[in-house]
C-alpha cells in the first residue's frame, strides 16, 4: 500500500487503459479520481465500486479534456493531486489531405493541450505536498509515425516533447514526469479504428488483427491495461525517484524495430 493517502488523477478513466491504470494505483493504496466527458450514473458507480473493491476514496468527476478551463478545474475541484496521469485520448484515421478540421482540432486539444493545462493545475499542489508523479500516457505513435494518425502521431510526439519540458522544470524538485508509450492494446478505442482500417485496407476484421494493428508488435501479443498500471505504479515508487524526463515502451517490442 505505498501510494496511501495519496490522491491520484486519471483523465479519460471510465473506460480502457484510463480505468485499468486508476485501478492498479488504488490496488497500491491510492485514492483516485476517475474523470470523463460524460456524467452518467455508471461514471459515478464505477468510482463506487473501485472504492469498496480496494478500500479506498474513489470518485468521479465530469470534465471535458477538450476544453482547457474543464482540464484546470478537475484538478481544481479534486482539491490534491500527488499523481497526476494524462489518458484521455481519441483517434481518427485519414490520410492527411482528407483529414478532416475539427478532427485534428480535437485530437490536439484531447490528446495533447489537457495535459498543458492539468499539468500547470496540478503542478503548485504536487510543489505544496512535496512529492508528485506526472505520468504521460502517449503511445509507440510517440517515437515514431504510421500511416493516415497525422493528427494522433503529432499530438503524441508532442507529449513526449512536453513530458521531457516538466521533467526538467522540475528535476530539482520530488516530481518526476515520463510518457508511458504502449503499443496496441485492445480497447474501446482501438476496437473503434478496426472498421475504417478494414475499409482502408479491404480487408476482414482477423486480417486487420494480424497484419496492421499487430503487424508492427513483434510479440504479435496485444499489451494489458493491467500491464500499464503496474507500469505507472512502478513510476510511482520509490525505485523511480530518478527516473525523469523519459519514455517507457509497453510494445512487445514494436519500436525496437
Ligand atoms: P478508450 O477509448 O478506451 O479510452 C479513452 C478515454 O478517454 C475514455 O475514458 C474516454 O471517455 C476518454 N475521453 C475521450 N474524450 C474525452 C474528453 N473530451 N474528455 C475527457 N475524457 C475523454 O481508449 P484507450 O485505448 O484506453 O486510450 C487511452 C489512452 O491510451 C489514449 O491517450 C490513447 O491514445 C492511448 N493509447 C492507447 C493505445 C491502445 O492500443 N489502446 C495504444 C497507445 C496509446
Amino acid at each position: 500500500m505505498s501510494l496511501s493517502g495519496k490522491t491520484a488523477i486519471v483523465t479519460g478513466s471510465n473506460s480502457g487503459i484510463g480505468l485499468g491504470i486508476a485501478r492498479e494505483l488504488a490496488k497500491d493504496g491510492a485514492n483516485v479520481v476517475l474523470n470523463s466527458f460524460t456524467d452518467r450514473d455508471e461514471d459515478h458507480a464505477l468510482a463506487e465500486e473501485i472504492g469498496k473493491e480496494f478500500g479506498v476514496t474513489a470518485r468521479y468527476i465530469q470534465a471535458d479534456m477538450s476544453n482547457g478551463e474543464d482540464c484546470r478545474a478537475l484538478i481544481e475541484k479534486a482539491g490534491s493531486c500527488d499523481v497526476l496521469v494524462n489518458n484521455a485520448g481519441i483517434q481518427h484515421v485519414a490520410p492527411i489531405d482528407e483529414f478532416p478540421v475539427d478532427k485534428w482540432n480535437a485530437i490536439i486539444a484531447i490528446n495533447l493541450s489537457s495535459a498543458f493545462h492539468t499539468t500547470a493545475a496540478a503542478l503548485p499542489m504536487m510543489r505544496k505536498a512535496g512529492w508528485g508523479r506526472v505520468i504521460n500516457i502517449a503511445s509507440a505513435h510517440g517515437l515514431v509515425a504510421s500511416p493516415f494518425k497525422s493528427a494522433y502521431v503529432s499530438a503524441k510526439h508532442g507529449i513526449v516533447g512536453m513530458t521531457k519540458v516538466v521533467a526538467v522544470e522540475t528535476a530539482q524538485e520530488p516530481i518526476t514526469a515520463n510518457a508511458i508509450c504502449p503499443g496496441y492494446v485492445l480497447t474501446p478505442l482501438v476496437e473503434a479504428q478496426i472498421p475504417d482500417t478494414m475499409k482502408q485496407y479491404n480487408m476482414t476484421r482477423d486480417e486487420v488483427v494480424k497484419n496492421v494493428l499487430l503487424d508492427r508488435q513483434p510479440s504479435k501479443e496485444f499489451a494489458t491495461v493491467e500491464q500499464l498500471g503496474g507500469v505507472a505504479t512502478f513510476l510511482c515508487s520509490p525505485a523511480a525517484d530518478q527516473i525523469t524526463g523519459t519514455t517507457i515502451s509497453v510494445d512487445g517490442g514494436w519500436t525496437a524495430l
